[in-house]
């Protein structure tokens, strides 16, 4: 199954000159989700996962699901004033802007092994500023995981200490 048929272009969202990559076409097909479920999980092989941690708002769909099959929990990286217990906070700059993610304090345990998953890899700033939230916390990052990369942005080289895995380059 090719993937790529289920990921639709938007020119200009969310605004002028950025083409998004708008995975909604793969998430209203049961058969495609599924097939997506399977190959992400495929990138992370046998490791032993505690926690998987999901990107606001569209790392949450796929996240939840690999933290079931993986048997491990989840929490979520939301954007300020999202989460409604004690949180960490971590400035970041986006490809269209600049913004801050949080986590709760308790999220994550220390030493525990943490899966990172969202959608897009763009320009890194949103996975870079995730990963100092959860090595804050103690986590030990087994592997970046993304759906889609956009590899002219360059986002892996802002996550050179991680395992940076995704299933579709752009
Ligand atoms: P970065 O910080 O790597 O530049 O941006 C990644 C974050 O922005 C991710 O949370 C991702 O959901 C969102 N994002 C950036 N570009 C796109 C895109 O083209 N499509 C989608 N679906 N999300 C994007």
């Amino acid at each position: 199954m090719d993937l790529s048929e289920y990921i639709r272009n938007i020119e200009n969202f969310p605004k002028s000159g950025i083409q998004f990559k708008d995975i909604t076409p793969l998430l209203a097909n049961k058969g495609a989700s599924e097939y997506c479920l399977d190959k992400l999980l495929e990138m992370i092989g046998g490791e032993k996962i505690d926690k998987v941690v999901g990107i606001e708002s569209r790392g949450f769909f796929f996240g939840t699901l690999l933290a079931q099959k993986l048997n491990a929990g989840f929490a979520p990286i939301r954007k300020p004033g999202k989460l409604p217990y004690k949180t960490l906070k971590e400035p970041y700059q986006l490809e269209y802007g600049i913004d801050a993610l949080e986590i709760h304090e308790d999220a994550i345990k220390k030493g525990e092994r943490v899966l990172l998953h969202d959608d897009v890899l763009a320009t890194g700033g949103t996975a870079k500023a995730a990963c100092k939230l959860i090595e804050s916390l103690g986590g030990e990052i087994v592997q970046c995981n993304f759906l889609i990369e956009l590899e002219f942005l360059k986002g892996r080289q802002k996550l050179q200490k991680q395992l940076v895995k995704s299933l579709l380059k752009y």
